[in-house]
């Protein structure tokens, strides 16, 4: 497609992860391993749970010994000794016999069931090793025992390639005796304020000029899908200055964001210069705010140019560059949830493109999610967004002006992570 004609959201987003891959797989700790993507199956090196094992305290008997227990006839059976949780008992449990066992303990051999103290009548005795105790009705096979195998056989694949480690996963790897895990190797992200007029919050102010915060919340959002944020010198509005940077930026990253000198006034150089580098894919896209989306590549490296308003870099990073960083890291590569939710209010829209406006989703008494524009969606504002928590959606086109109170429409949440089920 020519770069300088204006894509759809959906173009621009395939153009975009179509540049990216998976990263190399590197090794991380299991711990490490929480909420990344598993590269590899993963194997299990035992049984789980390695041998039958008593679920319950109680007293583990022969299923056949008390198929005749009743209120009416209770069953006596001898206790031969005692199995706490970390020790085996020697010898198989004869007829006639039980043994004192703790949950966690291997069933002794001979043993077909585990019948719980609560139901057990000690005949007087300390229900331990000599004593006999009795039993008011029958035990079913295999009662109150964990099976040896009954969660994964030693060789199984216990989590697959592709799969995302959850904290419990975390504890099944353990017991599968998986301490190191492969993973896609996280992002190292330049991020590129771009502008004569920045300092940085540091700096003293100057006359004319305004503090950098694109590159924080970039940076911020980076970290927050994973990849490692690199915030790198505030780079003026001249073209040999922004060429040397990325240049240098594409040599030591794998994905290169700069914000501000996106459109075409007369010091806007992220296009010339990525086209002049490399190859330049795309320049403008059908969504407001922030119509003025680069994207290319430089020696291999993507190289993703936001607009200089906040909003409009953050709309661009959270269409059109998370998914890229996810993929990078392994994640199927589905974007955050949308959910439809009721506008409050007549929204005007005059202008074509599909429209992101920053918004406040809630349930009204009567269950309904309803979403609530902010009043200001100047796209020089961060504290909006910050407000909001989602982005919510008016699509392409005119037909509907204003967009009446009521409507269903689409809202990208901004704070529930991928693959959510609502
Ligand atoms: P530009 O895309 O360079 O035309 O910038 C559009 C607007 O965003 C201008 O008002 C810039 O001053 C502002 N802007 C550009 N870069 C940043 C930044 N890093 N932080 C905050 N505002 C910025
Ligand atoms: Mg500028």
């Amino acid at each position: 497609m020519n770069p300088n004609e204006m894509m759809s959201v959906e173009e621009a987003l395939d153009c975009v992860l179509s540049h990216v891959a998976p990263l190399e797989v590197e090794t991380v700790s299991l711990l490490d391993a929480v909420g990344r993507v598993v590269a590899e199956d993963l194997i299990s090196d035992c049984d789980i749970t390695p041998f039958d094992h008593a679920a319950m305290d109680g007293f583990a008997v022969r299923v056949a010994d008390l198929a005749n227990a009743s209120e009416d006839s209770p069953v006596s059976l001898q206790v031969v000794g005692e199995v706490p949780a970390g020790s085996v008992f020697n010898g198989e449990i004869g007829f006639g016999e039980a043994v004192r066992i703790m949950t966690g303990a291997p069933v002794p051999d001979g043993a077909d069931a585990v019948v719980k103290y609560e139901i057990v009548d000690y005949l007087g005795g300390d229900g331990r090793q000599g004593s006999a105790v009795s039993f008011s009705q029958p035990a079913a096979p295999f009662e109150n025992i964990r099976a040896k195998g009954e969660e994964i056989a030693q060789g199984e694949v216990a989590i697959h390639a592709g799969e995302v480690v959850s904290a419990a996963g975390v504890g099944f790897l353990a017991s599968c005796g998986v301490t190191t895990v492969p993973v896609h190797r996280r992002p190292r992200v330049a991020i590129i304020p771009i502008g004569s007029e920045l300092l940085t919050p540091k700096e003293p102010f100057r006359p004319g000029c305004i503090r950098d915060s694109n590159s924080y919340a970039m940076a911020a959002c980076v970290a927050q899908t994973g990849g490692i944020p690199a915030q790198l010198m505030i780079v003026p509005d001249k073209e040999e200055c922004l060429a040397r940077s990325i240049k240098l930026a594409a040599e030591d990253y794998d994905f290169i964001i700069t914000t501000g000198g996106a459109s075409n006034g007369d010091y806007d150089f992220i296009k010339p210069v990525v086209e002049d580098l490399g190859e330049l894919y795309m320049t403008l896209v059908n969504m407001r705010p922030g119509k003025a989306q680069t994207f290319g590549m430089v020696d291999g490296t993507p190289v993703f140019g936001l607009p200089g308003n906040p909003a409009a870099a953050y709309c661009g990073f959270e269409v059109l560059i998370r998914q890229a960083l996810r993929k990078m890291q392994g994640y199927s590569s589905v974007g955050r949830p949308l959910v439809k939710a009721r506008l409050v209010g007549d929204r005007k829209k005059r202008d074509p493109r599909r429209i992101y406006l920053r918004a406040s989703l809630s349930r009204n008494e009567e269950g309904v999610l309803c979403v609530v524009p902010a009043k200001n969606q100047s796209s020089g504002l961060f504290s909006t967004l910050h407000r909001a928590n989602c982005l919510a959606i008016l699509p392409e086109g005119t037909d509907q002006n204003p967009v009446p109170d009521g409507t269903l429409i689409d809202c990208l949440l901004l704070d529930v992570e991928e693959g959510t089920v609502l």
